[in-house]
């Protein structure tokens, strides 16, 4: 089995769910006692947010260039960056190390590939819904439509995620907007959304609705356990 490296911490709630979900995958395949193989190497986030909000990218280029190498030279095989925000610098992170870096939107695609599903609704923060890091690497090298929600709905879907899900925050009220804005991509022709934030699953879940929903933390998890396991005794 490979040692999974996790840059997590931004926010520790969905880090707390890759390793949930990463471990329960490992016990559904092998059974027995078996659980993963997993360096966690978790950040302040405090200072991420902040340079998120200055657009200094850069400096975050650069504390997630440090996480990954530790993560390789502490023996991880490959890595995670746990958000899907902070794959705008997934890029440099991939060239500063050897090993290689499991892209949220690769593990993403293949997965609505396999519903035949083309036009996707996408959810996450305003970064993500706004900027191409994921919504142009969907259309550009997997071939989707991919549909955001109007202004208003994006800076409501953005303050939720930051304001409260990131801090541990769940309001029945804020899943009633988010269904809303889900129902809202579906009447504009998205035929399923992606959950492209990796704590709003901690709000709707798959099954909330009848539109197919994709959880980015649970596709990515669960792809680096296949990844893990691949060519591997422990099938
Ligand atoms: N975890 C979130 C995401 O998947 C947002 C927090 C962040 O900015 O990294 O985009």
């Amino acid at each position: 089995m490979k040692t999974i490296g996790l840059i997590g911490g931004m926010s520790w709630e969905s880090s707390l769910e890759y390793y949930r979900i990463i471990n329960e995958e490992v016990k559904n395949r092998l059974g027995g006692q078996h659980s993963a193989k997993v360096l966690l190497y978790s950040l302040d986030f405090h200072p991420i947010e902040e340079f998120q909000r200055r657009g200094r990218w850069e400096d975050m280029a650069l504390i997630l260039i440090d996480a990954a190498k530790r993560l390789e030279r502490a023996g991880a095989d490959f890595i995670l960056i746990c958000t899907n925000t902070m794959h705008k610098v997934a890029p440099e992170v991939q060239d500063s190390i050897k090993i290689p870096l499991l892209h949220i939107a690769d593990a993403t695609a293949e997965q609505i590939k396999a519903t035949g599903i083309s036009v996707v609704g996408l959810l996450g923060t305003k970064y993500t819904m706004e900027q191409d890091f994921l919504k142009g690497y969907l259309s550009s090298k997997h071939g989707f439509d991919v549909i955001v929600p109007n202004a208003d709905s994006r800076d409501t879907v953005h303050n939720i995620i930051y304001d409260e899900l990131c801090i541990g925050t769940i309001r029945e009220e804020s899943k009633k907007m988010f269904l809303r804005i889900i129902q809202d991509l579906a009447a504009e022709g998205a035929q399923g959304v992606i959950l492209g934030c990796t704590e709003i699953p901690l709000l709707v879940h798959p099954g909330d609705t009848s539109l197919p929903l994709f959880d980015t933390t649970a596709i990515h998890a669960k792809k680096a356990v296949e990844m893990a396991l691949e060519d591997s005794e422990l099938q």
